[in-house]
């Protein structure tokens, strides 16, 4: 067997080899950021050995923690019969058992699974299904209502379907005539007042003038990369409502909130709704496996079904949908939900005392909490909001790092999601790092601030 590679040989290799998902590579070569070997628990261990907890579960994903018994067991009895087969023309069982446990555990109405591997791709094939759900009510197949209805400021992933849905600034402008113009209104946020009624007031304006060209409207229950703004309670059952109203369908994209994120294991249960299609991604294998699933009522199910002549099938797949090992995985993870679901109370009331305790720093503005998602803005304390080219959010991460906890920024905003089954005690240790970060970052922070008239005439 070949010797493994030590941390500087990876560390050379990395630098030389491996493109960054969204990472100026420029900055990242420079950067001494860990290689993670191993994980433990909460923890990530680097190849110098280091430990880090892992805050932000591995970009949202992790929830019971790494190196779970029980799920690691289900994947090596996968392992022992097959890693995978395809779902093209046949059948899988670890994707037939998982399938009717997620229309089991799913809000009801739910009753059919299509799988695929990203949350990108539950949101493409969601979008696909919405459209050609229209296109197979008509004569000539063409669909009639091609256009989404987003809110500004989502996040539906990365590939050209969910791209085109929301329109960012920062990362569109390459592609700009390669993106369906769809319609956006603005997301409502909870502690405004009518903020609610002006959403509902604006949908309805626009479905009363477009609904006829309308196949969906889209939305997160919380919006997770736009840094987890919390809508008013009661925001899902008013679009479920408006939707019906106007005859449109509605896609909930529960990929980060789904698990258990916001408290319950889907958001949709707050306000007891069920959506027509409901995409559902990152936690769903606790982190362990790449799995998505689009879920889709009886109704949309039934508009695919026609002689094969008549071309009403979906057309789309995936080589590695329905993958056995990540359903094995899905499996295990969702016999585990019950327990820490149980528990999820006691540990968000405990992260609502760690955010408080951040309000004394004066780089610390709002602070926006839904479960176990949370946001930290970090503000010049001269007042005002930084720029995102600042990148005030990576100084207080790159400084919780050096105190062994891996935080990850958005803009000026600092993430911190744990996983779900974190302790008591590791969240008051994860705060302790965190307030530690925040005093070390003052400096770089000041400096930043000071930088702030100089990136403004550029600007
Ligand atoms: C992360 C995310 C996606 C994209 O998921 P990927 O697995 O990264 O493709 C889609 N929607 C929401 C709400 C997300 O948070």
């Amino acid at each position: 067997m070949r010797q493994k590679p030590d941390s500087q040989q990876l560390r050379q290799w990395d630098r030389q080899y491996v493109w960054h998902p969204f990472t100026q590579m420029s900055d990242y070569v420079r950067d001494d950021a860990p290689i993670i070997t191993e994980g433990d628990g909460r923890k990530l261990i680097d190849s110098d050995g280091r430990s880090y907890y892992d805050g932000v579960s591995s970009l949202w994903l992790n929830a019971f923690g790494h190196r779970v018994p029980e799920i690691d067991a289900a994947i090596r009895e996968q392992l022992g019969r097959i890693a995978h087969s395809t779902l093209l023309g046949q059948g899988s069982e670890a994707s037939i058992v998982l399938a009717r446990r997620l229309v089991e555990v799913a809000p009801s109405g739910l009753q059919k699974v299509f799988y695929s591997d990203s949350g990108a791709t539950a949101v493409e094939i969601a979008m696909k299904m919405a459209v050609q759900f229209w296109a197979n009510q008509t004569e000539d197949r063409s669909s009639p209502r091609q256009r989404f209805i987003a809110f500004e400021n989502g996040y539906h992933g990365d590939t050209f379907g969910p791209m085109s849905l929301v329109w960012d600034d920062l990362f569109h402008q390459p592609f700009v005539g390669m993106l369906e113009p769809h319609f956006q209104i603005p997301f409502p946020r909870q502690h405004v007042a009518g903020s609610l009624d002006r959403c509902r007031g604006a949908l309805r304006t626009l479905l009363a003038k477009h609904a006829h060209e309308v196949a969906a409207v889209i939305t997160e229950p919380v919006q997770g990369a736009g840094g987890m703004i919390v809508p008013p309670a009661g925001f899902l059952r008013m679009l479920r409502e408006v939707c019906d109203e106007f005859g449109v369908l509605l896609i909930v994209d529960e990929v980060a909130t789904g698990f258990g994120r916001t408290g319950r294991l889907f958001a949709c249960e707050y306000d007891s709704i069920a959506p027509d299609l409901l995409c559902l991604g990152k936690g769903i294998t606790g982190g362990y496996l790449p799995l998505a699933a689009t879920l889709a009522t009886e109704r949309i199910y039934d508009a695919f079904l026609a002689p094969y002549a008549e071309r009403k099938q979906l057309f789309h797949g995936h080589s590695y949908t329905g993958n056995a090992l990540a359903c094995a995985a899905a499996l295990a993870a969702l016999e585990l939900f019950p327990k820490v679901l149980a528990q999820l109370k006691a540990k968000i009331e405990r992260i609502t005392v760690g955010l408080e305790s951040l309000r004394a720093f004066a780089c610390v503005g709002e602070i926006r909490q839904s479960g176990t998602m949370c946001a930290v803005e970090i503000v010049p304390v001269a007042g005002g909001h930084y720029q995102w080219r600042q990148q005030a959010g990576k100084i207080v991460c790159d400084a919780t790092r050096a105190h062994g906890m891996i935080l990850r920024s958005l803009g000026s905003n600092v993430i911190y999601m744990p996983p779900l089954a974190s302790e008591l005690e590791e969240i008051d240790e994860m705060f302790a790092i965190f307030r530690l970060g925040l005093t070390d970052a003052a400096r770089g922070l000041a400096r930043t601030a000071g930088d702030r008239s100089s990136l403004e005439a550029e600007a």
